[in-house]
Protein backbone atom coordinates (compact mmCIF):
# COMPACT_ATOMS: atom_id res chain seq x y z
CA UNK A 1 0.00 0.00 0.00
CA UNK A 2 1.38 3.14 -1.04
CA UNK A 3 0.07 6.39 -2.22
CA UNK A 4 -1.88 7.20 1.06
CA UNK A 5 -3.58 4.00 1.28
CA UNK A 6 -5.25 3.59 -2.05
CA UNK A 7 -5.30 0.63 -3.41
CA UNK A 8 -1.99 -0.95 -5.19
CA UNK A 9 -0.24 -4.28 -6.30
CA UNK A 10 2.39 -5.41 -4.58
CA UNK A 11 4.60 -7.45 -7.40
CA UNK A 12 3.73 -6.95 -11.28
CA UNK A 13 4.79 -9.62 -13.60
CA UNK A 14 5.42 -7.96 -16.97
CA UNK A 15 4.65 -10.24 -19.62
CA UNK A 16 7.03 -8.90 -22.49
CA UNK A 17 10.34 -8.09 -23.61
CA UNK A 18 12.70 -5.58 -25.26
CA UNK A 19 12.05 -1.84 -24.83
CA UNK A 20 7.99 -1.84 -23.22
CA UNK A 21 9.29 -4.51 -20.52
CA UNK A 22 11.53 -1.91 -19.61
CA UNK A 23 9.06 0.83 -19.74
CA UNK A 24 6.67 -0.43 -17.45
CA UNK A 25 9.44 -1.61 -14.51
CA UNK A 26 10.27 1.57 -14.85
CA UNK A 27 6.33 3.06 -13.85
CA UNK A 28 6.74 0.06 -11.13
CA UNK A 29 9.51 0.64 -9.81
CA UNK A 30 8.64 4.83 -9.66
CA UNK A 31 5.52 3.32 -7.53
CA UNK A 32 7.49 1.05 -5.38
CA UNK A 33 5.92 -2.38 -6.77
CA UNK A 34 8.24 -5.26 -7.28
CA UNK A 35 8.82 -6.69 -10.44
CA UNK A 36 9.06 -10.00 -11.96
CA UNK A 37 10.10 -10.36 -15.72
CA UNK A 38 9.50 -13.20 -18.01
CA UNK A 39 11.82 -14.27 -20.80
CA UNK A 40 11.96 -16.83 -23.64
CA UNK A 41 15.35 -18.64 -23.39
CA UNK A 42 16.64 -16.58 -26.06
CA UNK A 43 16.18 -13.29 -24.22
CA UNK A 44 18.08 -14.59 -21.14
CA UNK A 45 20.76 -11.41 -21.27
CA UNK A 46 18.28 -9.03 -21.79
CA UNK A 47 17.91 -5.56 -20.56
CA UNK A 48 14.98 -6.17 -18.83
CA UNK A 49 15.63 -9.66 -17.66
CA UNK A 50 18.61 -7.61 -15.43
CA UNK A 51 16.63 -5.17 -14.21
CA UNK A 52 13.63 -6.78 -12.85
CA UNK A 53 13.53 -8.11 -9.38
CA UNK A 54 12.65 -11.58 -10.19
CA UNK A 55 12.92 -13.16 -13.93
CA UNK A 56 11.33 -16.50 -14.34
CA UNK A 57 12.07 -18.38 -17.95
CA UNK A 58 8.59 -18.83 -19.50
CA UNK A 59 9.86 -21.13 -22.61
CA UNK A 60 11.73 -21.40 -25.89
CA UNK A 61 12.48 -18.66 -28.47
CA UNK A 62 9.34 -19.39 -30.42
CA UNK A 63 6.97 -16.46 -29.57
CA UNK A 64 4.26 -18.96 -29.35
CA UNK A 65 6.28 -21.11 -26.52
CA UNK A 66 7.11 -18.20 -24.39
CA UNK A 67 5.57 -14.83 -24.38
CA UNK A 68 2.46 -16.36 -25.85
CA UNK A 69 1.91 -19.12 -23.40
CA UNK A 70 -0.75 -18.69 -21.09
CA UNK A 71 -0.16 -21.67 -18.59
CA UNK A 72 3.67 -20.94 -18.62
CA UNK A 73 2.89 -17.18 -17.47
CA UNK A 74 0.13 -18.17 -15.00
CA UNK A 75 2.95 -20.54 -12.76
CA UNK A 76 5.35 -17.90 -13.18
CA UNK A 77 2.63 -15.55 -11.32
CA UNK A 78 2.28 -18.20 -8.67
CA UNK A 79 5.46 -19.23 -8.36
CA UNK A 80 6.28 -15.84 -7.28
CA UNK A 81 3.45 -14.64 -6.22
CA UNK A 82 2.66 -11.56 -9.07
CA UNK A 83 -0.54 -9.99 -7.80
CA UNK A 84 -1.13 -8.26 -11.45
CA UNK A 85 -0.19 -9.27 -15.33
CA UNK A 86 1.11 -6.16 -17.40
CA UNK A 87 0.86 -7.20 -21.20
CA UNK A 88 2.89 -4.22 -22.65
CA UNK A 89 1.76 -4.33 -26.45
CA UNK A 90 1.55 -6.91 -28.87
CA UNK A 91 1.74 -10.63 -27.34
CA UNK A 92 -1.70 -11.17 -25.07
CA UNK A 93 -1.99 -6.99 -24.50
CA UNK A 94 -5.05 -7.51 -26.71
CA UNK A 95 -6.41 -11.13 -25.52
CA UNK A 96 -9.58 -11.08 -23.82
CA UNK A 97 -9.25 -14.76 -23.01
CA UNK A 98 -6.20 -14.05 -21.13
CA UNK A 99 -7.59 -11.33 -19.24
CA UNK A 100 -10.83 -13.68 -18.08
CA UNK A 101 -7.96 -16.51 -17.25
CA UNK A 102 -5.96 -14.26 -14.96
CA UNK A 103 -9.27 -12.85 -13.24
CA UNK A 104 -10.01 -16.68 -13.10
CA UNK A 105 -6.84 -17.45 -10.90
CA UNK A 106 -7.19 -13.94 -9.06
CA UNK A 107 -4.57 -12.25 -10.62
CA UNK A 108 -4.71 -8.34 -11.49
CA UNK A 109 -4.69 -7.76 -15.50
CA UNK A 110 -3.31 -4.38 -16.09
CA UNK A 111 -5.63 -3.40 -18.89
CA UNK A 112 -9.13 -2.68 -19.76
CA UNK A 113 -12.40 -5.13 -18.81
CA UNK A 114 -11.81 -7.93 -21.31
CA UNK A 115 -15.40 -7.06 -22.62
CA UNK A 116 -14.28 -3.96 -24.15
CA UNK A 117 -11.26 -5.38 -25.34
CA UNK A 118 -13.34 -8.32 -27.50
CA UNK A 119 -15.54 -5.94 -28.66
CA UNK A 120 -13.15 -3.84 -30.15
CA UNK A 121 -10.90 -6.09 -31.23
CA UNK A 122 -13.39 -7.16 -33.82
CA UNK A 123 -13.35 -4.07 -36.48
CA UNK A 124 -17.06 -4.48 -37.65
CA UNK A 125 -18.05 -4.60 -33.22
CA UNK A 126 -16.02 -1.84 -32.93
CA UNK A 127 -17.22 0.08 -35.55
CA UNK A 128 -20.91 -0.53 -34.41
CA UNK A 129 -20.20 0.41 -31.11
CA UNK A 130 -18.38 3.92 -32.20
CA UNK A 131 -21.26 4.55 -33.88
CA UNK A 132 -24.05 3.98 -31.36
CA UNK A 133 -21.46 6.34 -29.15
CA UNK A 134 -21.80 9.02 -31.27
CA UNK A 135 -17.99 8.95 -32.80
CA UNK A 136 -17.76 9.48 -36.47
CA UNK A 137 -16.69 6.37 -38.69
CA UNK A 138 -15.28 6.13 -42.27
CA UNK A 139 -18.42 5.08 -44.77
CA UNK A 140 -19.03 1.13 -45.21
CA UNK A 141 -21.16 -1.26 -44.85
CA UNK A 142 -23.35 -1.58 -41.64
CA UNK A 143 -21.67 -4.96 -41.17
CA UNK A 144 -19.92 -7.99 -42.65
CA UNK A 145 -19.74 -8.33 -46.08
CA UNK A 146 -20.00 -12.27 -47.11
CA UNK A 147 -22.17 -12.47 -50.26
CA UNK A 148 -20.44 -10.58 -53.50
CA UNK A 149 -23.85 -9.30 -54.79
CA UNK A 150 -24.51 -7.68 -51.61
CA UNK A 151 -20.75 -6.44 -51.79
CA UNK A 152 -21.51 -4.38 -55.02
CA UNK A 153 -24.80 -2.67 -53.83
CA UNK A 154 -23.24 -1.36 -50.34
CA UNK A 155 -19.88 -0.45 -52.65
CA UNK A 156 -21.89 1.10 -55.37
CA UNK A 157 -23.41 2.83 -52.44
CA UNK A 158 -20.67 4.60 -51.18
CA UNK A 159 -19.11 5.19 -54.07
CA UNK A 160 -15.58 3.76 -55.29
CA UNK A 161 -11.97 3.67 -54.36
CA UNK A 162 -13.23 0.76 -51.24
CA UNK A 163 -11.48 -0.73 -48.94
CA UNK A 164 -12.45 -4.35 -48.32
CA UNK A 165 -10.91 -5.07 -44.70
CA UNK A 166 -10.47 -7.68 -42.16
CA UNK A 167 -12.75 -7.69 -39.04
CA UNK A 168 -10.04 -9.25 -37.25
CA UNK A 169 -7.37 -7.77 -38.80
CA UNK A 170 -4.43 -6.18 -37.58
CA UNK A 171 -0.54 -4.65 -38.58
CA UNK A 172 -2.31 -3.51 -42.28
CA UNK A 173 -3.15 -7.72 -43.28
CA UNK A 174 -5.98 -8.28 -44.80
CA UNK A 175 -6.85 -4.69 -46.43
CA UNK A 176 -7.36 -4.66 -50.16
CA UNK A 177 -8.47 -1.25 -52.46
CA UNK A 178 -10.87 -1.71 -55.33
CA UNK A 179 -10.91 0.98 -57.29
CA UNK A 180 -13.55 -0.27 -59.45
CA UNK A 181 -16.09 -2.91 -59.50
CA UNK A 182 -14.04 -5.01 -62.14
CA UNK A 183 -11.40 -5.27 -59.43
CA UNK A 184 -13.96 -5.53 -56.11
CA UNK A 185 -14.10 -9.41 -56.49
CA UNK A 186 -10.43 -10.10 -56.42
CA UNK A 187 -10.44 -7.53 -53.62
CA UNK A 188 -12.74 -9.55 -51.65
CA UNK A 189 -11.29 -12.98 -52.22
CA UNK A 190 -7.89 -11.72 -51.91
CA UNK A 191 -8.50 -9.91 -48.63
CA UNK A 192 -10.34 -13.19 -47.29
CA UNK A 193 -7.70 -15.19 -47.76
CA UNK A 194 -5.02 -13.34 -46.54
CA UNK A 195 -7.44 -12.66 -43.06
CA UNK A 196 -7.63 -16.71 -42.52
CA UNK A 197 -4.15 -17.19 -42.62
CA UNK A 198 -3.07 -14.32 -40.64
CA UNK A 199 -6.54 -14.34 -38.17
CA UNK A 200 -8.26 -17.59 -38.84
CA UNK A 201 -11.00 -15.61 -39.57
CA UNK A 202 -11.98 -14.48 -42.85
CA UNK A 203 -15.05 -11.94 -41.86
CA UNK A 204 -14.40 -8.70 -44.00
CA UNK A 205 -16.19 -5.32 -44.65
CA UNK A 206 -16.21 -2.78 -46.49
CA UNK A 207 -15.07 1.05 -45.78
CA UNK A 208 -14.86 3.92 -48.34
CA UNK A 209 -10.89 4.31 -49.45
CA UNK A 210 -9.98 8.02 -48.40
CA UNK A 211 -7.09 9.23 -50.98
CA UNK A 212 -5.01 11.32 -49.07
CA UNK A 213 -6.23 11.44 -45.42
CA UNK A 214 -3.84 11.96 -42.26
CA UNK A 215 -3.92 9.26 -39.28
CA UNK A 216 -4.62 10.80 -36.35
CA UNK A 217 -5.13 9.09 -33.05
CA UNK A 218 -6.68 10.10 -29.40
CA UNK A 219 -5.16 8.87 -26.16
CA UNK A 220 -7.66 8.48 -23.41
CA UNK A 221 -7.64 7.31 -19.88
CA UNK A 222 -10.33 6.08 -17.99
CA UNK A 223 -11.33 4.77 -14.45
CA UNK A 224 -13.57 1.95 -14.99
CA UNK A 225 -16.40 3.79 -13.16
CA UNK A 226 -17.52 6.45 -15.91
CA UNK A 227 -14.61 9.22 -15.66
CA UNK A 228 -12.83 9.39 -18.55
CA UNK A 229 -10.47 11.48 -20.27
CA UNK A 230 -8.47 12.78 -23.53
CA UNK A 231 -4.50 13.83 -23.67
CA UNK A 232 -4.83 15.24 -27.11
CA UNK A 233 -3.87 13.62 -30.47
CA UNK A 234 -0.59 12.11 -32.21
CA UNK A 235 -0.45 12.37 -35.91
CA UNK A 236 1.03 8.86 -37.27
CA UNK A 237 0.77 9.66 -40.28
CA UNK A 238 4.13 8.94 -41.64
CA UNK A 239 3.89 4.99 -42.74
CA UNK A 240 5.23 1.90 -44.43
CA UNK A 241 3.09 -0.83 -45.65
CA UNK A 242 0.48 0.51 -42.88
CA UNK A 243 3.44 0.67 -39.82
CA UNK A 244 3.82 4.04 -38.10
CA UNK A 245 7.29 5.09 -38.75
CA UNK A 246 6.99 8.66 -36.92
CA UNK A 247 4.46 9.77 -34.58
CA UNK A 248 4.56 13.80 -33.40
CA UNK A 249 2.02 15.46 -31.56
CA UNK A 250 -0.17 17.76 -31.73
CA UNK A 251 -1.13 17.60 -35.47
CA UNK A 252 0.89 19.81 -37.46
CA UNK A 253 -2.86 19.90 -39.50
CA UNK A 254 -4.84 20.41 -36.59
CA UNK A 255 -5.99 23.44 -34.96
CA UNK A 256 -7.40 23.97 -30.74
CA UNK A 257 -11.27 24.07 -31.60
CA UNK A 258 -10.51 20.66 -33.66
CA UNK A 259 -9.02 18.81 -30.91
CA UNK A 260 -10.83 20.05 -28.47
CA UNK A 261 -14.05 18.67 -30.71
CA UNK A 262 -13.00 15.30 -31.29
CA UNK A 263 -11.12 14.91 -28.05
CA UNK A 264 -14.74 15.77 -26.09
CA UNK A 265 -16.56 13.34 -28.32
CA UNK A 266 -14.25 10.64 -27.65
CA UNK A 267 -13.58 11.50 -23.70
CA UNK A 268 -17.70 11.40 -23.66
CA UNK A 269 -18.04 8.06 -25.39
CA UNK A 270 -14.81 6.55 -23.05
CA UNK A 271 -17.01 7.76 -19.97
CA UNK A 272 -20.51 5.71 -21.37
CA UNK A 273 -18.29 3.08 -22.06
CA UNK A 274 -17.14 3.07 -18.03
CA UNK A 275 -14.10 2.42 -20.29
CA UNK A 276 -10.82 1.29 -17.93
CA UNK A 277 -7.07 2.34 -18.57
CA UNK A 278 -5.04 3.38 -21.42
CA UNK A 279 -6.47 3.17 -24.84
CA UNK A 280 -6.24 5.02 -28.33
CA UNK A 281 -8.91 5.87 -31.17
CA UNK A 282 -7.59 5.81 -34.65
CA UNK A 283 -8.82 8.40 -36.56
CA UNK A 284 -8.54 9.04 -40.60
CA UNK A 285 -8.58 13.07 -41.01
CA UNK A 286 -9.43 14.65 -44.58
CA UNK A 287 -11.05 17.69 -45.51
CA UNK A 288 -11.37 18.68 -41.89
CA UNK A 289 -13.59 15.21 -40.86
CA UNK A 290 -12.45 12.88 -38.62
CA UNK A 291 -13.57 9.33 -39.77
CA UNK A 292 -12.95 6.54 -36.85
CA UNK A 293 -11.05 3.14 -37.96
CA UNK A 294 -10.28 1.64 -34.81
CA UNK A 295 -9.65 1.24 -31.16
CA UNK A 296 -6.64 -0.25 -29.57
CA UNK A 297 -7.37 -1.39 -26.09
CA UNK A 298 -3.75 -1.13 -24.65
CA UNK A 299 -0.53 1.15 -24.19
CA UNK A 300 0.40 2.18 -27.74
CA UNK A 301 4.19 1.71 -29.00
CA UNK A 302 4.07 5.68 -29.54
CA UNK A 303 2.76 6.85 -25.68
CA UNK A 304 6.15 8.95 -25.35
CA UNK A 305 4.85 11.35 -27.40
CA UNK A 306 1.75 12.17 -25.34
CA UNK A 307 3.42 11.68 -22.37
CA UNK A 308 6.30 14.46 -23.31
CA UNK A 309 3.81 17.28 -24.01
CA UNK A 310 1.41 16.42 -21.16
CA UNK A 311 3.95 15.40 -18.50
CA UNK A 312 1.84 12.32 -17.72
CA UNK A 313 2.76 8.98 -17.29
CA UNK A 314 0.59 6.77 -19.41
CA UNK A 315 1.46 3.58 -17.69
CA UNK A 316 1.72 4.42 -14.15
CA UNK A 317 -1.59 5.67 -14.41
CA UNK A 318 -2.47 2.57 -16.17
CA UNK A 319 -1.44 0.41 -12.67
CA UNK A 320 -3.30 3.08 -10.77
CA UNK A 321 -6.48 2.24 -12.08
CA UNK A 322 -6.22 -1.16 -12.60
CA UNK A 323 -5.75 -1.17 -8.69
CA UNK A 324 -8.74 0.68 -8.90
CA UNK A 325 -7.80 3.83 -7.81
CA UNK A 326 -8.89 6.89 -9.62
CA UNK A 327 -7.21 8.96 -12.05
CA UNK A 328 -4.88 11.20 -10.51
CA UNK A 329 -5.93 14.56 -13.56
CA UNK A 330 -8.99 15.42 -14.50
CA UNK A 331 -9.50 16.90 -18.17
CA UNK A 332 -8.43 20.33 -16.74
CA UNK A 333 -5.23 18.94 -15.45
CA UNK A 334 -4.80 17.68 -19.24
CA UNK A 335 -2.57 20.69 -20.57
CA UNK A 336 -0.58 20.38 -23.46
CA UNK A 337 3.13 22.20 -24.10
CA UNK A 338 4.92 22.09 -26.56
CA UNK A 339 5.76 19.19 -29.32
CA UNK A 340 7.08 15.75 -29.61
CA UNK A 341 8.37 13.72 -32.06
CA UNK A 342 9.04 9.58 -31.77
CA UNK A 343 11.00 7.93 -34.22
CA UNK A 344 10.71 4.21 -34.20
CA UNK A 345 14.54 2.91 -34.76
CA UNK A 346 14.16 -0.18 -36.04
CA UNK A 347 17.32 -2.99 -36.87
CA UNK A 348 16.89 -3.19 -40.72
CA UNK A 349 17.81 -1.90 -43.78
CA UNK A 350 17.35 1.77 -43.92
CA UNK A 351 16.31 1.53 -47.74
CA UNK A 352 15.40 -1.91 -48.16
CA UNK A 353 14.03 -2.68 -44.76
CA UNK A 354 15.26 -6.21 -44.63
CA UNK A 355 16.25 -7.15 -41.06
CA UNK A 356 19.63 -6.76 -39.71
CA UNK A 357 19.63 -8.44 -36.01
CA UNK A 358 22.95 -9.28 -34.89
CA UNK A 359 25.69 -8.15 -31.92
CA UNK A 360 25.73 -4.09 -31.41
CA UNK A 361 29.03 -3.59 -31.17
CA UNK A 362 29.35 -0.08 -30.33
CA UNK A 363 26.44 2.45 -28.86
CA UNK A 364 26.08 5.66 -27.48
CA UNK A 365 22.32 6.59 -27.54
CA UNK A 366 21.51 11.20 -27.60
CA UNK A 367 21.09 12.99 -24.77
CA UNK A 368 20.47 16.59 -23.65
CA UNK A 369 17.52 18.39 -22.61
CA UNK A 370 14.07 17.43 -24.11
CA UNK A 371 15.42 14.07 -25.26
CA UNK A 372 14.67 10.51 -24.30
CA UNK A 373 15.70 7.58 -25.91
CA UNK A 374 13.13 4.21 -24.80
CA UNK A 375 15.54 1.21 -25.75
CA UNK A 376 16.51 -2.38 -23.68
CA UNK A 377 19.75 -2.39 -26.06
CA UNK A 378 23.54 -1.70 -25.11
CA UNK A 379 27.05 -2.26 -26.31
CA UNK A 380 27.38 -6.00 -26.54
CA UNK A 381 23.69 -6.96 -26.92
CA UNK A 382 23.10 -9.34 -29.36
CA UNK A 383 19.71 -9.06 -31.37
CA UNK A 384 17.84 -12.14 -31.50
CA UNK A 385 16.10 -12.62 -34.97
CA UNK A 386 12.75 -14.01 -33.33
CA UNK A 387 11.13 -10.72 -32.84
CA UNK A 388 9.99 -7.68 -33.77
CA UNK A 389 13.34 -5.59 -35.19
CA UNK A 390 12.70 -2.36 -32.78
CA UNK A 391 15.97 -1.64 -30.94
CA UNK A 392 14.46 1.70 -29.79
CA UNK A 393 12.48 4.79 -30.04
CA UNK A 394 13.88 8.18 -29.94
CA UNK A 395 11.52 10.79 -28.53
CA UNK A 396 11.90 14.54 -28.59
CA UNK A 397 10.53 17.56 -27.00
CA UNK A 398 10.90 21.11 -28.21
CA UNK A 399 8.65 24.29 -26.93
CA UNK A 400 7.76 24.86 -30.65
CA UNK A 401 7.67 22.24 -33.60
CA UNK A 402 10.75 23.85 -35.47
CA UNK A 403 12.54 24.10 -31.70
CA UNK A 404 12.05 19.79 -31.73
CA UNK A 405 12.96 19.39 -35.35
CA UNK A 406 16.11 21.14 -34.75
CA UNK A 407 16.97 19.05 -31.60
CA UNK A 408 15.62 15.95 -33.37
CA UNK A 409 18.14 16.30 -36.08
CA UNK A 410 21.00 17.03 -33.75
CA UNK A 411 19.97 13.89 -31.17
CA UNK A 412 19.68 12.10 -34.61
CA UNK A 413 23.28 12.88 -35.49
CA UNK A 414 24.60 11.86 -31.99
CA UNK A 415 23.48 8.53 -31.83
CA UNK A 416 25.86 5.65 -32.66
CA UNK A 417 24.27 2.19 -33.08
CA UNK A 418 27.38 -0.44 -34.72
CA UNK A 419 27.56 -3.86 -35.29
CA UNK A 420 24.27 -3.85 -36.84
CA UNK A 421 22.35 -1.71 -39.88
CA UNK A 422 19.43 0.25 -38.44
CA UNK A 423 16.55 2.76 -39.75
CA UNK A 424 18.56 5.73 -38.24
CA UNK A 425 19.86 6.90 -41.75
CA UNK A 426 16.07 7.14 -42.52
CA UNK A 427 15.13 9.41 -40.15
CA UNK A 428 18.15 11.53 -40.59
CA UNK A 429 16.95 12.63 -44.12
CA UNK A 430 13.49 12.56 -43.16
CA UNK A 431 14.38 15.12 -40.82
CA UNK A 432 15.74 17.32 -43.18
CA UNK A 433 12.72 17.03 -46.15
CA UNK A 434 10.67 20.25 -46.71
CA UNK A 435 7.52 18.60 -46.63
CA UNK A 436 8.10 17.27 -43.37
CA UNK A 437 9.86 20.45 -41.59
CA UNK A 438 5.91 22.13 -42.88
CA UNK A 439 4.05 19.27 -41.35
CA UNK A 440 3.14 18.95 -45.33
CA UNK A 441 1.92 15.09 -45.53
CA UNK A 442 -0.46 12.26 -45.34
CA UNK A 443 -0.56 8.48 -44.85
CA UNK A 444 0.88 7.86 -48.72
CA UNK A 445 3.69 10.50 -48.41
CA UNK A 446 6.77 8.09 -47.13
CA UNK A 447 5.66 4.75 -49.28
CA UNK A 448 5.74 7.47 -52.40
CA UNK A 449 9.16 9.04 -51.14
CA UNK A 450 10.75 5.75 -50.80
CA UNK A 451 9.12 4.60 -54.32
CA UNK A 452 10.58 7.51 -55.93
CA UNK A 453 14.05 6.42 -54.73
CA UNK A 454 14.35 8.94 -51.36
CA UNK A 455 16.41 6.46 -49.47
CA UNK A 456 18.38 5.12 -52.73
CA UNK A 457 22.34 6.22 -51.91
P1 LIG B 1 -4.66 -2.37 -38.78
O1 LIG B 1 -5.38 -2.76 -37.54
O2 LIG B 1 -4.41 -3.54 -39.71
O3 LIG B 1 -3.43 -1.56 -38.52
P2 LIG B 1 -6.26 0.03 -39.39
O4 LIG B 1 -7.73 0.01 -39.57
O5 LIG B 1 -5.74 0.59 -38.11
O6 LIG B 1 -5.68 -1.45 -39.62
O7 LIG B 1 -5.58 0.82 -40.58
C1 LIG B 1 -4.19 0.89 -40.73
C2 LIG B 1 -3.83 1.91 -41.77
O8 LIG B 1 -4.43 1.57 -43.02
C3 LIG B 1 -4.33 3.31 -41.47
O9 LIG B 1 -3.48 4.04 -40.63
C4 LIG B 1 -4.37 3.88 -42.88
O10 LIG B 1 -3.05 4.19 -43.31
C5 LIG B 1 -4.87 2.72 -43.73
N1 LIG B 1 -6.36 2.73 -43.84
C6 LIG B 1 -7.25 2.09 -43.04
N2 LIG B 1 -8.53 2.35 -43.41
C7 LIG B 1 -8.46 3.16 -44.50
C8 LIG B 1 -9.44 3.80 -45.36
N3 LIG B 1 -10.76 3.62 -45.18
N4 LIG B 1 -8.98 4.58 -46.38
C9 LIG B 1 -7.65 4.74 -46.57
N5 LIG B 1 -6.70 4.19 -45.81
C10 LIG B 1 -7.07 3.40 -44.78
Amino acid sequence: MIGGGKPMFDKVLIANRGEIALRVLRACKELGIATVAVHSTADANAMHVRLADESVCIGPPAARDSYLNIPSLIAACEITGADAVHPGYGFLSENARFAEILAGHKIGFIGPKAEHIRTMGDKIEAKRTARRLGIPCVPGSEGGITDDVEAKRVAADIGYPVLVKAAAGGGGRGMKVARSEADLESALQSARLEAKAAFGDDAVYLEKYLEKPRHIEIQVLGDGQGHAIHLGERDCSLQRRHQKVWEEGPSPALNAAEREKIGGIVAKAMQELQYLGAGTIEFLYENGEFYFIEMNTRIQVEHPVTEMITGIDLVNEQIRVAAGSPLSFTQKDVVIEGHAIECRINAENPATFRPSPGTITYYHPPGGLGVRVDSAVYQGYTIPPHYDSLVGKLIVHGRTRNECLMRLRRALDEFVVDGIETTLPLFRTLVRNPDIQNGDYDIHWLEKFLAAGGMDA
